[in-house]
């Protein structure tokens, strides 16, 4: 008897990556019978999240953690992106191996990975197993990758924010230069090199699912969608985001404490799993909750003037970060506010009927389950390609208010007390609250049985199950 056809997902770091993943892999099983391999490149221990989510996988997926790779050669100051990619690329050895073992015991139909997990084709290639991109973002920075960078790297010569003009990316709204993704602000840097290196070989796919679906990102899907030669074809099959309860522990009892709030009051506040802000920001952030008088939940981690980096690798703070808030706030806000340390069950705390809005990095995750949920935002991007969401949610979608920064680069406390009434209880906030309701509409739709995102994974379940074994 032919064994069941088997997929090897690799994940290149970071719960942003492996989050919507292990969301991809379960459809797959439990909706079309495959077996199922995660490979987990990685260059040091996993974090507690990182252990507690993989260890709750359910039965029918596996994961092989491979060999950490050194960064001993690398400047303590190397963007967070080089450090994701050369960590797929420097485990392409390893991979090698499991993938002779698996093709051993398994049928091996696919290899799945995501945005920066290129490298790993060439093994793919190799074993005659054909590669897949499951395109964790926006079909918005698809585009911008598969029909745009490698065209702007070879005509334009100064760097992406000065361009006088905004980038016109296919189907989607103009976006100036200083709010593309961080990793191409800098051309000089290796990150961009990596970056760009990993586009071009988005054509080497066989296929790309995007994490998203047509009502969502009408303009950008038709033009990924639109045939080309050489281009792999796009399959739409978001929004695919978590929802169950098994992994997250409510270990700060937030659940509970939002189980005694009124119905859709209270602002949820968090900036994913590596965002943090500095220290003079905290500040602020935490005056301007205080003067809104709205109720709210705070993921709260360490200051820190590097947006992104030490925390990406590990979500847990290393401080305690209550240690950093205004002197008395704690007990000047108690009953109407909650602060969690580092890290909360947002999936759960979304869904909550006490929960009324989000104030996001625009992480595209987080976004998902906002969509899905219906809820308001307030766009607060950092880093990755977020400020690249939040001028798609707010100047397009019309679903977010955006804060405005001061003089100093700062958003300053009464700004911040401005958009939080704005989004909970004023007149704007209906209106966004209104258009997120029609987006999660959509998206039910999207994913039910006959919708279009199912539709689009049976396809490619199906091209899968005929690939006939070498
Ligand atoms: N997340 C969570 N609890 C936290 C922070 C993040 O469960 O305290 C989850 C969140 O629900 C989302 C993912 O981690 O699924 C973060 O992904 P996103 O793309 O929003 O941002 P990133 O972390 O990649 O910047």
């Amino acid at each position: 008897m032919e064994k069941a056809p088997h997929i090897a997902i690799l994940p290149s770091p970071g719960m942003g990556h492996l989050i919507p993943l292990v969301v991809l892999a379960k459809r797959l099983i439990f909706h079309h019978n495959f077996t199922l391999t995660f490979i987990i490149p990685t260059s040091g221990p996993l974090s507690k999240s990182e252990k507690a989510f993989l260890e709750a996988l359910p039965s029918g997926i596996d994961y092989i953690l491979l060999p950490p790779v050194s960064f001993d050669d690398l400047p303590d100051d190397v963007r967070i992106e080089t450090r994701i990619i050369l960590t797929v690329s420097r485990s392409l050895p390893s991979l090698r191996d499991v993938f002779k073992s698996l093709l051993a015991t398994t049928r091996l139909v696919a290899l799945v990975v995501d945005l920066f997990g290129t490298d790993a084709f060439d093994v793919a290639k190799e074993f005659n197993v054909p590669p897949y991109i499951f395109y964790p973002s926006t079909a918005m920075l698809l585009s911008f990758f598969l029909h745009l960078l490698p065209k702007l790297d070879e005509e334009v010569s100064c760097e992406y924010r000065d361009l006088p003009e905004p980038v016109q990316i296919p189907g989607c709204i103009p976006i100036h230069g200083k709010d593309l993704l961080d990793p191409v602000q800098d051309r000089k840097n290796d990150a961009y090199k990596l970056v760009l290196h990993n586009a071009k070989r988005y054509r080497m796919a066989e296929g790309i699912m995007v994490n998203s679906f047509k009502e969502l990102e009408v303009g950008a899907i038709r033009a990924l969608q639109e045939e080309e030669p050489g281009k792999p074809p796009v399959y739409p099959v978001g929004p695919l985001i978590q929802t169950d309860t098994s992994s997250a522990a409510d270990g700060s009892g937030c659940l509970r404490w939002l189980d005694d709030q009124p119905c859709g009051s209270v602002l949820f506040i968090s900036f994913g799993s590596g965002g943090t802000l500095s220290y003079d920001q905290l500040n602020e952030l935490a005056l301007g909750l205080e003067l809104s008088e709205q109720r709210f939940l705070w993921v709260v981690r360490s200051p820190n003037d590097r947006v992104a980096v030490a925390s990406y690798f590990n979500a847990q703070s290393q401080k305690d970060p209550f240690e950093f808030l205004p002197k008395g706030f704690l007990d000047r806000t108690k009953g109407h506010g909650m602060v969690v340390s580092s890290w909360a069950p947002q999936a759960q705390i979304l869904s909550h009927g006490s929960t009324g809005g989000f104030l996001t990095h625009c992480g595209w995750n987080s976004t998902l389950e906002s969509v899905v949920n219906g809820m308001p935002l307030i766009a607060w991007p950092l880093y990755a390609e977020q400020k690249m969401n939040a001028v798609m949610l707010t100047e397009d979608l019309k679903v977010a208010l955006r804060p405005k920064v001061d003089e100093n680069g700062l958003v300053g406390r009464a700004e911040i007390a401005r958009v939080v009434k704005g989004l909970m209880e004023g007149e704007e906030g209906k209106g966004l609250r209104n258009r997120m309701r029609d987006l999660k509409d959509a998206a039910a739709k999207a994913i039910s049985k006959d919708g279009s995102s199912t539709e689009a994974l049976a396809e490619l379940a199906c091209k899968w199950k005929n690939k006939i074994s070498t």
